[in-house]
């Protein structure tokens, strides 16, 4: 079957009255960047109150549905055939042979769903519905018609042309990325991180990402890793500014200064004011993390509240009640898992302590950096003003 157009449905939830349009902008733009690397040439717009994807010339279907599934916002996809209007008669005929084409198995049942666009259609919804219904009886008696519960809900739309489509391919659901802000992903190389980022997008959040890498410590490679999980969360979340920042002589110092045991808490206290520095400068709503608690023993409660202190903006921990397994499933699902695992090092995992606290005092804690006065300030400066930053698309 060729399509010619999809029709996009979206959640009715909490787009209803003055914002709806900002609604349905963000999801047009969203659809639009999400279209751009697709063969084929799209025109998006809505239209009252619906948005479509009219389809022009060869396309790759299997390319643009993938692509359609990753738009936040979309809860539902309908590949639609348009038909010319050529009079009801004909639209009898070429809805039987949809019909057929459609549906080689014919023991189904079915109910036609008919929509004027244009009111001045010479029949009423309900005239098509019966008379349409009659023409696939007739041409199809194997076919039954139910209208509480049928196999196939065709639906008929009467605009210039006439739409019709009777599948609808499941969305990704969530809100349009845009509709809801910024906020900035603490990004590691690891599993969580990049699922913590897709969660928070999906409600409609703008991402941008800080990384802590620590050369010669940790590699290129590791770097690189970080950069292509980015990359595939901004499939979802739009594009993405990547803050590289160089933690390495912060990390030295902390280890010179500071009880070992304690390395890791304040270590991480560190990584949180510094990506606060830069989410504030860009206007960003929130932090990003994607601890879950009790994992290790930099999150449990104690931990996660020693860490949490330094913050003055919410942190948004989605991750924070799953099981790394479920976490795991939401990974392979987005598709950022095979990387996640690929074996590069990690800065925290570089100066870990041999017994870490996993109960530490925040007092206690906060004296601890005290330790680091003379130089930490010349030195997140420094970190500051040498971060790298790279757009990811
Ligand atoms: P992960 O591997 O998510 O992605 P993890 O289980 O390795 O998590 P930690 O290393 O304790 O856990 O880190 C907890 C959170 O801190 C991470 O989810 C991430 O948000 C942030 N984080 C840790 N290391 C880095 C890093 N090098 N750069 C940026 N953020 C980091
Ligand atoms: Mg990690």
């Amino acid at each position: 079957m060729r399509y010619h157009t999809f029709l996009i449905k979206y959640g009715e939830i909490g787009i209803k009255g003055k914002n709806r349009y900002l609604f349905e902008d963000a999801l047009v733009r969203q659809v639009r960047f999400a279209l751009k690397d697709v063969d084929g040439q799209f025109e998006v717009y809505k239209s009252q109150a619906r948005i479509y994807v009219d389809c022009e010339g060869d396309y790759d279907y299997e390319d643009t549905i993938e692509h359609l599934k990753r738009v936040f916002g979309i809860v539902g996809i309908c590949p639609v055939v348009r038909m010319e209007d050529a009079g009801f008669e004909q639209l009898k005929k070429d809805i039987v042979a949809y019909m057929d084409e459609a549906y080689p198995d014919k023991r189904l049942t079915f109910k036609v769903e008919a929509r004027r666009a244009r009111k001045s259609y010479p029949l009423t919804s309900m005239e098509i519905n019966c008379a349409l219904g009659e023409a696939i009886l007739d041409a199809f008696p194997e076919t039954k018609v139910d209208v509480h519960h049928p196999d196939v809900m065709l639906n008929v739309e009467v605009r210039n042309e006439i739409y019709v489509y009777s599948r609808i391919i499941k969305g990704a659901g969530g809100m349009p990325v845009g509709t809801n802000g910024k906020a900035m992903l603490l990004l590691s190389g690891g599993i969580d991180s990049p699922v913590a980022g897709y969660m928070i997008s999906k409600r409609g959040v703008g991402i941008e990402a800080t990384y802590f890498h620590a050369p010669p410590y940790t590699s290129e490679r590791a770097k690189q890793k970080v950069v292509d999980l980015a990359r595939i969360v901004s499939r979802y979340a739009g594009p993405i500014k990547l803050h590289v920042v160089n933690f390495t002589d912060i990390q030295l110092y902390i280890y010179d200064q500071c009880p070992h045991e304690e390395l890791t808490i304040i270590m991480r206290r560190y990584m949180m004011r510094i990506a606060e520095y830069f989410a504030k400068k860009d206007g960003c709503l929130g932090l990003i993390t994607g601890e879950s608690i009790g994992q290790v023993a930099s999150q449990t409660m104690q931990s996660l509240a020693a860490t949490n202190d330094v913050c003055t903006m919410p942190v948004y921990r989605p991750v924070i009640g799953f099981d790394k397994q479920e976490i795991v499933n939401i990974a392979e699902r987005i598709g950022t898992y095979e990387t996640s695992i690929q074996p590069f090092e990690d800065c925290c995992t570089i100066f870990v302590a041999k017994h870490p606290v996993t109960k530490p005092n925040v007092e206690v804690i906060r004296r601890s950096e005290e330790h680091l006065s003379e130089k930490i300030d010349e030195l997140m400066k420094t970190a500051l003003e040498t971060a790298e930053m790279i757009e990811v698309k």
